[in-house]
């Protein structure tokens, strides 16, 4: 079934009434009221998504939601589809021109791909990957308190895979640089589209092998071993950073 989604930055519109969802014709009401950035729908992955400069102005009979909240409460399929509806509208105002020789890209009539009308290449949506890790230590996890988060929120170590790199070599020196401590038995748990703007995150759970927790200043303001029935704030509900936490709640 067709999704159709107004998206604008980290929010969603949905129906004032029961917070359903859209059709086509909510989706051409609220483009005439508004003033439309982009539009464009993925037969393949059955979405239409409409961008507004804001959402400041809607129609009545609206409302605007965090897409946070939205993946929080729903399937898997509709978390899937809003995912790639952010996604891609992201990858789209962030992929304008090319890279190679500055000609303005246009979309490719045969795949999710812009193309290039003057050097001819070819650009598929971008895909970050990123490793997110639960340490464990005779029962208790490592949770650390990031400087750059303005929240009071403990979450698992996590950063970008780097050029070159194993995921598992990642892991390693995420844990390292951010903690100075080291770990073994790098287990693979799962993985979540976070399309804040374009992360793949791929979560871990690995044991503690060694070393002092000595914090990296710049990154983190703390952290912890802490049991995980008495865990501080930590991650909510939708990210795979709270599933995490809570499969290790049932391992004890
Ligand atoms: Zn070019």
């Amino acid at each position: 079934m067709v999704k159709y989604y107004v998206l604008k930055g980290r929010e969603m519109v949905l129906k004032s009434e029961g917070e359903q969802e859209l059709d086509v014709q909510d989706l051409d009401l609220i483009a005439q009221e508004g003033v439309v950035v982009d539009r464009f729908s993925e037969a393949s992955n059955e979405i239409e998504v409409l961008n507004l400069q804001d959402l400041e102005h809607l129609p009545a009979g609206y409302v605007r939601l965090p897409i946070r909240a939205y993946i929080a409460t729903h399937s898997a399929e509709d978390v899937g589809q809003v995912s790639r509806a952010k996604a891609l509208l992201e990858w789209r105002q962030n992929t304008r021109f090319c890279g190679r020789c500055g000609a303005r890209l246009k979309d490719d009539e045969k795949q999710t791909a812009r193309v290039c009308p003057d050097c001819g290449q070819i650009i598929f949506p971008r895909i970050e990957p990123c490793v997110i890790v639960l340490v464990h230590r005779e029962g208790k996890i490592l949770l650390a308190k990031h400087v750059q988060r303005n929240q009071d929120i403990y979450a698992c170590i996590a950063g970008f895979v780097e050029a070159g790199e194993t995921i598992e070599q990642a892991v390693e020196r995420e844990i390292m640089e951010e903690t100075h401590i080291r770990v073994k038995n790098i287990r693979y748990f799962g993985s979540q589209s976070w399309p804040f703007p374009s992360q793949l995150m791929l979560a871990f759970n690995a044991d503690y092998d060694g070393g002092d927790i000595n914090l990296q200043a710049e990154e983190i303001a703390d952290a912890q071993w802490f049991d995980p029935e008495h865990c501080p704030a930590s991650p909510k509900p939708g990210s795979i950073a709270y599933r995490l936490i809570e499969a290790s709640k049932r391992q004890k």
